[in-house]
């Protein structure tokens, strides 16, 4: 478990989130059910996905931090031609954290029952067993999930 080199590129990853050393963290805790982004010590500003520099001042004084999960749908579309791992078709969308990031990634949910602007959470989710993951075999991988009672 130790030593490994991380392959810089798996291939078709198309905008994932990269398996590698830098970005464990983040699958460690989303194992846990938490959804970590960077912040930035500099203009203190949230991003994802994390990278080493700040993508809003170039400051490299990033840290990890808990998001809380809540959302708002940005855009979403249906695809047909699934990636592996997922059932076609697959719903995938743009939200946008309450911290400001806006992730992409799957959303659990009837295609005909989304709205622009309505609340999701992210949430943990597994992938179909059979899908290799390589390194991530096992570990949770998250979508966003319309919540339809949110009472504030
Ligand atoms: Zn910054």
């Amino acid at each position: 478990m130790n030593g490994s080199s991380d392959p810089d590129d798996s291939g078709d990853g198309g905008g994932a989130l990269e398996i590698g050393r830098y970005t464990r963290p983040f699958w460690s805790a989303l194992s846990e059910g938490d959804f970590l982004v960077h912040e930035c010590r500099d203009c203190n500003r949230a991003f994802f996905p994390p990278a080493p520099v700040c993508p809003h001042c170039g400051a490299t004084e990033v840290e990890w931090v808990e998001a809380s999960g809540e959302a708002e749908l940005y855009s979403f579309t249906r695809q047909h031609t699934a990636p592996p791992g997922f059932d076609a078709p697959v719903l995938l969308g743009l939200v946008e954290l309450a911290e400001g990031p806006r992730v992409l990634c799957a959303i659990e949910g009837e295609y005909g029952d989304l709205e622009l602007g309505q609340a999701v959470e992210l949430v943990a989710t597994e992938y179909d067993e059979g899908f290799d993951r390589g390194d991530l075999s096992g570990e949770a991988f998250f979508a966003a999930r319309p919540v339809h009672d949110r009472s504030e």
